[in-house]
């Protein structure tokens, strides 16, 4: 199996081939057409499975043709990916960065513990795709910085360390704003009974892969 199997788009391959990636993981490969097919997708994947990859690539591929099919539209947040560190929100924004390199979408990574000034300022120039993480978003949602309103892509990263360092209220009141009609991906290393109640309440029909 190689990455040209997989309906990718010329800008989406040749980024992958400067990163040096010959070919899918496993989790990439049954992820990824899936996700372009539009369907829910439950995860069940620890990092260092190339899962950041299995939710970026599709996102970018999607949001690019529809940015495509209306070149006029004005630039709103369309993704949005929730992740419980800042760390893990760096390297996130840092792959969107790395496979989006020849797409015209502009990403932000929002975390708490730094002043919200550039964050608050990058809103207003515009962001289609938002990587943050629980607080620094309730934050800044709550001082109507942003808006989630927009959304068609909301992934929920690591949802069992989301429940472990206390974000679950946190995450609840995100996902109570975020628009019904939206295709969700929900990654967790480990489904323990409450995770899958959350992703039982938030998928529809999701195509589940294990790795
Ligand atoms: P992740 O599980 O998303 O944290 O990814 C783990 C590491 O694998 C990251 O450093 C990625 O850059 C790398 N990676 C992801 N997909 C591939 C691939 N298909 N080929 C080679 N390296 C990859």
């Amino acid at each position: 199996m190689s990455f040209n199997n997989l309906q990718l788009i010329e800008p989406v391959l040749k980024a992958l081939s400067i990163e040096g990636y010959t070919k899918p993981t496993p989790i990439q490969e049954k992820s990824i057409p899936a996700i372009l097919q539009n369907k829910d997708l439950l995860g069940c994947a620890q990092t260092g499975t190339g899962k950041t990859a299995a939710f970026a690539i599709p996102i970018l591929q999607l949001m690019h043709q529809q940015q495509q099919a209306s070149p006029q539209g004005q630039r709103k947040i369309k993704a949005l990916i929730l992740t419980p560190t800042r760390e893990l929100a760096i390297q996130i924004e840092e792959s969107f960065k790395s496979y989006g390199k020849f797409l015209n979408l502009k990403h932000l990574v929002m975390f708490g513990g730094v002043s919200q000034f550039n964050q608050v300022n990058a809103l207003r120039r515009g962001v289609d795709i938002l990587v943050a993480t629980p607080g620094r978003l309730l934050d800044l949602l709550n001082q109507r910085h942003l808006t989630l309103n927009d959304i068609k892509f909301f992934v929920l990263d690591e949802a069992d360390r989301m429940l472990d360092m206390g974000f679950v209220h946190d995450v609840k009141r995100i996902i109570a704003k975020l628009p019904a009609k939206r295709q969700t991906l929900f990654f967790s290393a480990t489904m323990p009974q409450e995770i899958q109640q959350l992703a039982n309440v938030l998928l529809t029909n999701p195509v589940k892969v294990e790795v």
